[in-house]
């Protein structure tokens, strides 16, 4: 049972068919295109757009704009110790600003970096600073009929293989992202977050936490590995973190906010050079590029986060709405993991070859025949990597109901029962970059 309810509502609307079919056509069948006005149920992404509590919006009242020292600072400062157990907190305007930040202050041209998947902007970061970004994903990560609890786990076996490659001197990063994000939000165990830091304390390296779902994380270790079950949602989630030297985070995904984010480190010496940093892209430290009400809202959303039931009814939505689809014959990566369901296109639409970007055709066809809006997470996105024609439905938090997800389910449903009707697309105009084509190209139907 849900323990909470609605207080505040925003009116949405389901555009007649003709309506989508027209605009799917002006969007160049690009969902990035759409206007938000023009969806109905929207999966993009679960990226800030969840739902602030009642005490979140109170705390944005309390917010201190001091440019310096605010209160609000302090209050987040505290939050961040007692959830997550860091001392030094410096405050970014979202999730890349915290990599920039701390990538920025470790990193140096000729490095390589190792991580069980690196999620884009962190990937970004790491080539910004003229370092490698090499993945490390256990066997089975991509895989959607490999089984396995924590298919999000980093592969030490591989990562010491590249450091017999490179040597450890050039690997003075090693990142661990939970839920593993990039491989369809399946979470990473505690014996993994253990080994891992063992693995970079033994080469030497720093070891961070991309800690952007730490909570979702912090309950399948709960939910999932012997010896967890009787510890506190809480405990599990500081304990995970524990192990690592600097997290960077996201406030838009468990941070329970729509914008915002930090790094937090322990060493008072890298603190120092990462507020330099802060200094020159962000902010002055005690703020960071966010308002001081929004760092009293990240302040409330966090311990929020950790707080049962929330990230189990999280968590048993985005599950639900795998089963859901999964009864409506739609194929896709089970188990779920925690913040989005992911549908295998390529075996929807076997008709389509990866070129012709099934998964792109999913996206459009769960618009125009439900006002669905999806993303595209294979060839399209893509182009250069040899990746399954995924599209991702990332639920928000908070957000929506059990009825929004019967009606996604179904539209994806009676795109399945017409899967043969369906032919590929072709790219009309694409941007100059190619690995950033999916947010702005233009395509049409063959
Ligand atoms: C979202 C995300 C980021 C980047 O955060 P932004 O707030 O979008 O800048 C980094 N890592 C992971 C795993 C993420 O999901």
């Amino acid at each position: 049972m849900r323990s909470y309810k609605a207080k505040m509502v925003e009116p949405i609307r389901l555009p007649s068919r003709e309506e989508r079919s027209r605009n799917l056509a002006a969007a160049g069948y690009n969902a990035f295109n759409l206007d938000a006005a023009e969806v109905y149920v929207d999966l993009l992404t679960d990226s800030g757009t969840g739902t602030m509590s009642d005490a979140q919006w109170a705390a944005l009242v309390r917010g201190d704009e001091a440019y310096a020292g605010s209160k609000s600072f302090h209050r987040l400062a505290a939050a961040v110790d007692d959830v997550m157990g860091f001392e030094h907190v410096i405050p970014t305007h979202q999730g890349r600003g915290a990599e920039n930040v701390l990538y920025g202050s470790l990193l140096e041209e000729g490095d390589v970096v190792l991580n069980n998947t690196h999620f884009d902007t962190t990937r970004a970061h790491v080539v910004n600073q003229g370092a490698a970004a090499v993945d490390c994903p256990v066997e089975g990560a991509w895989d959607r009929s490999a089984e396995g609890d924590f298919l999000g786990n980093f592969s030490v076996e591989r990562a010491r293989g590249v450091v017999d490659e490179v040597g450890a001197e050039r690997v003075p990063v090693v990142v661990l992202t939970i839920t593993n994000n990039s491989a369809a939000g399946q979470p990473v165990s505690m014996a993994n977050v253990r080994a891992t830091a063992e693995f970079a304390e033994e080469i030497d390296a720093a070891f961070v936490i991309d800690a952007c779902r730490f909570a979702e994380n912090a309950h399948f270790i709960r939910e999932r590995e012997s010896g967890f079950e009787d510890r506190t949602l809480a405990a599990v989630a500081r304990e995970q973190l524990s192990y690592a030297d600097a997290v960077t985070m996201s406030g838009k995904k468990d941070g329970l906010v729509n914008i915002g984010g930090f790094a937090a480190v322990r060493d008072p010496d890298l603190a120092e050079l990462a507020k330099q940093r802060a200094i020159l892209y962000e902010g002055f430290p005690t703020y960071g590029g966010m308002a001081g009400r929004d760092l009293e809202a990240l302040a409330v959303g966090l311990r929020e986060a950790v707080e049962p039931p929330y990230v189990a009814e999280r968590v048993e939505q985005v599950a639900t709405l795998g089963e859901l689809l999964s009864e409506a014959d739609v194929p896709v990566v089970a188990p779920t993991g925690g913040h989005a369901v992911y549908v295998d296109a390529g075996d929807l639409f076997p008709g389509i070859p990866p070129e012709e970007f099934p998964g792109q055709r999913l996206v459009c066809e769960l618009y125009r025949e439900g006002g669905v809006r999806t993303v595209e997470l294979g060839s399209f996105a893509f182009p250069d990597a040899d990746r399954p024609d995924y599209v991702r439905l990332a639920l928000p938090r908070r957000t929506y109901w059990r009825e929004h997800l019967e009606h996604v389910a179904g539209t994806a449903a009676t795109v399945r029962e017409r899967a043969d009707e369906y032919a590929g697309l072709e790219i009309v105009s694409e941007p100059p970059m190619k690995e950033l084509r999916h947010f702005t190209a233009e395509l049409r139907p063959l």
